[in-house]
């Protein structure tokens, strides 16, 4: 079934925040809400639903029908690109960075959603923006419309600039209360998103970088944030690396399923959690705070992670 791209991303929906309740959070008299974007759609929702609309969008408008995207086998990006071509029914080719016919429950779906995947070594990989490399591509599949690795370009941006906009029932603030906002950062678009369009002047950005070397995402930021917003990136609970889990990230990721009731991914939203805990236990998010932090979706990576 084809669906017309401007109604699939034209919905106007509007997500939840669900202020999370516990002992911990009482005693440290801080209010935290889980922004629910993750629940605008089961498949794209999540951060990557508002990076792919203006590149389908502008795709749609310079009539091609077949999406290129870049990831790593356990890209949230992937699986999202391969699903909304699936719903929109146009052709996708993941250019993935992994031996070739790297197989997992990631890669297995996108394959099910129609997306033909192109592997490619770590050396190609590191040039797969080049001229000679896209048009080799375009050699083999035609002509098509290209999306950067986890939508981190223009389009990408001004979709996150309206993840605020899908917001319902956002508090009101008095200045005098300190307000947080949090999102995780990959690539950087889903927090500057956050930061230029954030209706609340007085609010603090808190992006966490979930691998290591976090704190070269600052310039990248800095050059794509354009408000007077306070922000700061914190680099310190990367459990790792990249995609690298260890039993204490386990143990709060299944304490705060068991108690709330939410699933967290292990990448990104995890990581986020428990650092605003371990901020709020040094009292670096101070009693009387408001958090709002935004479930940016990518479960389905957590196949890939519980063995
Ligand atoms: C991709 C992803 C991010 C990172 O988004 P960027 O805009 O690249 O910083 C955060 N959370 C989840 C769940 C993701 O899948």
């Amino acid at each position: 079934m084809k669906e017309q791209v401007s109604a699939y991303f034209d919905r106007a929906i509007q997500s939840r925040i669900q202020w999370l309740q516990d002992d911990f959070l009482t005693k440290h008299g801080v209010k935290f809400g889980l922004v629910r974007i993750d629940e605008i759609d089961a498949e794209t929702g999540g951060n990557k639903w508002f990076k792919l609309k203006y590149n389908i969008a502008a795709a749609d408008a310079q009539g091609l029908n077949t999406i290129v995207t870049f990831g790593g086998p356990f890209s949230n990006h992937i699986a999202a690109t391969a699903a909304a071509c699936r719903i929109l029914g146009l052709k996708s080719i993941g250019v993935i960075r992994s031996e070739v016919n790297y197989d997992n429950p990631t890669l297995q779906k996108a394959k099910a959603d129609g997306m033909q995947l192109h592997f490619v070594s770590k050396a190609a990989y590191a040039n797969k923006y080049s001229e000679a490399f896209i048009s080799d591509l375009k050699g083999q599949y035609g002509n098509f419309y290209w999306i950067p690795e986890g939508g981190d370009n223009e389009a990408g941006l001004k979709g996150c600039e309206e993840i605020w906009s899908h917001c319902k029932d956002l508090p009101v603030f008095d200045k005098n209360q300190a307000l947080y906002f949090a999102s995780a950062i990959g690539r950087g678009n889903t927090f500057a998103g956050l930061v230029n369009s954030c209706p609340f002047p007085n609010a603090i950005g808190l992006g966490f970088t979930g691998f290591k070397q976090g704190e070269e995402m600052v310039p990248i930021l800095a050059q794509k944030i354009k408000s007077n917003i306070q922000w700061q990136v914190i680099t310190s609970y990367h459990f790792g690396g990249f995609g690298r889990v260890n039993e204490p990230l386990i143990d709060f990721f299944k304490a705060f399923e068991k108690e709330h009731q939410v699933v967290l991914d292990y990448t990104y939203t995890a990581k986020m959690c428990y650092g605003i805990y371990d901020l709020i236990h040094n009292n670096k998010i101070e009693y009387g705070s408001t958090v709002v932090a935004f479930h940016t979706g990518g479960i389905q990576g957590n196949k890939g992670i519980e063995k």
